[in-house]
């Protein structure tokens, strides 16, 4: 059997950059599972289609292509916006989740990030991390990223946003993000990029040694 990574968390909490780093570090496959919501959104919205329409919904989803995935284009605000929103229907979820668990199969290992990726789509995955910082300090990081990029930003805009899409991803009936039973929290508030990578890796290679 393969080695399963699931990674889960609310946004813009450095699940994304952890996960990418884990899987450079260990060598395994990695994805993003929020691209699979996004590339559907966007399909969605490109088609000039509703959001709310679940079958037409669902169609798109079963044709998102997992090797087509162009984090640039799918990162723009508004796509995410619309992701959080398809994100509810009970069929959405089904065709993607169906996709994602093919690939978390893959040799020689795999690193899935998402919402509900230790709950749902690897419920046996051997490490579980949840990762998590305060809704401000979330904002703030995104808020810098921004800046970074030479665009303007809103801070208190953006603080809004991450809570509305906590309440969103939170609350929804079918998978809400939530951490597994057996999921490590991991709350980055505090902690730099470097050391909350270590603190994953002596996990990581505690569960390794055990498998
Ligand atoms: O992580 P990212 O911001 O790219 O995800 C976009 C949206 O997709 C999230 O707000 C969430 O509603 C949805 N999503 C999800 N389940 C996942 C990954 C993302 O519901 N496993």
């Amino acid at each position: 059997m393969t080695f399963t990574i699931a990674i889960d968390g609310p946004a813009a909490a450095g699940k994304g950059t952890l996960s990418r780093q884990i899987a450079e570090a260990y060598g395994f496959q990695h994805l993003d599972t929020g691209l699979t919501y996004r590339a559907t959104a966007k399909a969605l919205l490109d088609a000039g289609l509703p959001l709310d329409d679940e079958a037409v919904a669902e169609k798109m989803a079963r044709d998102v292509d997992l090797a087509g995935l162009d984090r640039s284009v799918l990162a723009r605000h508004h796509i995410g916006e619309a992701a959080s929103k398809i994100a509810v229907m009970p069929a959405v979820r089904r065709a993607l989740v169906e996709a994602q668990q093919a690939f978390a199969g893959r040799e020689p290992g795999t690193v899935l990030d998402g919402r509900d990726i230790g709950t749902v789509v690897c419920p046996h995955a051997p490490v579980k991390l949840y990762v998590t910082a305060s809704a401000q300090v979330r904002a703030k990081r995104r808020y810098e990223e921004i800046l970074g990029q030479g665009a303007e930003a809103d801070f208190e805009a953006i603080f809004e946003d991450v809570k509305k899409r906590d309440e969103r991803d939170m609350g929804r009936a079918d998978s809400p993000l939530k951490p597994a039973a057996d999921a490590h929290l991991l709350d980055t508030s505090e902690m730099s990029i470097e050391a909350a990578f270590q603190a994953a890796k002596s996990i990581i290679d505690a569960a390794l040694k055990k498998n």
